[in-house]
């Protein structure tokens, strides 16, 4: 068998991630390969931890790239903070917070679960009554920024009831990194990680993450061993943890972590508040796009994600039929409901680079044009124009 080089089409990514890359991180991606020893490598890492805290919005001194997907970053929160025996308290109000339950229990720890309805924001008074109710807690555990249903949960109101009832956090900021406020060292989250492909417009494949002080003096008190190697953080700081010597514990993924240095400069230099503003911005005019489309949001107003927009499909529409011909024709790919929601919403992301003003024209654009010729009941040729005039101010 001869194979071709794999040249993939151009898209526009408008889903839950990831998002459209710039194009100056594709170029930083392909600079030339060099040791994850070099000394210039490591002056570049410790850039790096700098930026990270500069995004994440803290002064910890653990801040780092976990070398594998935001998922490895959830996992490394857990595995480290979480011990066999423990209770961990964990919300769920979408898909993420069902995977929190599934690390928690593979680390022969007890979940106690506290249930939102799909769509909404976490209900910090019942985060109380369980804490209330389960004083041998130690870790609190929720997701900012829930990408399955477009709903932000107020982080800084969770924390301060962990710190009362002497607990830690372990805080999912996969979508919210760059595109919601999120003030890690202000709030005082202790384990917090991240993504690259959301929010940060970069390659997906790292997850930043960050502990406090206080997370960290219980990683080193733990008295089992951490149950992944790989993920052992007193293992993984040998590399990361900066000081005179670094040792080999991985090869770190060196193209990749010039794309996320690269997408870090990026954030710096727009500055983390304009990006925040960006991506409100948008999320208005889209927002009143689809509405004067007919359209109407999953979420309610004050609980709404700017760069996860999950709407409503209009009834007796094929949801596979339309995505699909928005990516045929359109070369533009919005995402799917997950778990409940699938066949019952869309989600269009504006992320990072994805979030400007051509790409909620040429969505709104796209989705009229599909929708009304799929004789759709919506409101046809208005929403480009209710969208331009939130735009035009
Ligand atoms: C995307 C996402 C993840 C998982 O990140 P991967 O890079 O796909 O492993 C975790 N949590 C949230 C909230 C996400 O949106």
């Amino acid at each position: 068998m001869t194979a071709d080089s794999f040249h993939p089409p151009v898209r526009t990514l408008m889903g839950p991630g990831p998002s459209d890359v710039n194009p100056r991180i594709l170029e930083a991606l392909s600079r030339p390969t060099i040791g994850h020893l070099d000394p210039a490598f490591v002056a570049m890492m410790d850039e790096m931890k700098d930026l990270l805290r500069y995004a994440f919005r803290t002064g910890y001194e653990l801040a780092m790239p976990v070398s594998a997907p935001g998922s490895a970053g959830m996992e490394t929160c857990f595995v480290n903070l979480v011990s066999p025996g423990d209770t961990v308290v964990v919300c769920q109000n979408g898909v993420f917070g069902g995977r929190m339950k599934e690390n928690v229990e593979r680390c022969g720890a007890t979940p106690v679960m506290v249930e939102d309805e799909w769509g909404r924001a976490v209900d910090a008074n019942k985060v109380e009554d369980a804490l209330k109710a389960h004083p041998e807690a130690r870790v609190l555990a929720f997701v900012h920024a829930e990408t399955s249903t477009g709903a932000i949960s107020d982080a800084s109101t969770l924390a301060e009831l962990a710190r009362r009832h002497d607990c830690l956090t372990i805080v999912d900021t996969v979508t919210s990194l760059g595109g919601s406020p999120l003030e890690v060292g202000g709030w005082g989250l202790d384990a917090v990680y991240s993504g690259t492909q959301k929010c940060l417009s970069c390659v997906p494949g790292l997850s930043p993450v960050t502990f406090s002080e206080r997370a960290v003096e219980a990683v080193k008190a733990r008295k089992t061993k951490v149950q992944s190697w790989f993920m052992d953080l007193n293992l993984v700081l040998g590399y990361w943890g900066g000081g005179g010597k670094r040792a080999y514990h991985h090869t770190a993924p060196v193209n990749t972590l010039y794309a996320l240095h690269e997408a870090l400069v990026i954030l710096q230099e727009e500055g983390i508040e304009a990006s925040w503003k960006r991506h409100r911005d948008n999320h208005l005019a889209l927002r009143a796009g689809l509405e004067a489309m007919g359209l109407s949001f999953v979420v309610p107003e004050d609980e709404r994600l700017p760069q996860l927009n999950a709407v409503g499909i209009p009834e007796g529409v094929d949801d596979a039929a339309v995505r699909a011909r928005l990516l045929e024709d359109y070369s533009l790919e919005i995402g799917a409901g997950l778990g409940p929601m699938a066949g019952k919403i869309w989600r269009i992301g504006l992320m990072g680079f994805a979030s400007n003003r051509r790409n909620v024209l040429s969505c709104l654009g796209a989705l009229d044009a599909v929708l009304s010729d799929m004789g759709a009941p919506i409101e046809s040729g208005v929403a480009v124009e209710a969208a331009s005039r939130v735009f035009a101010g």
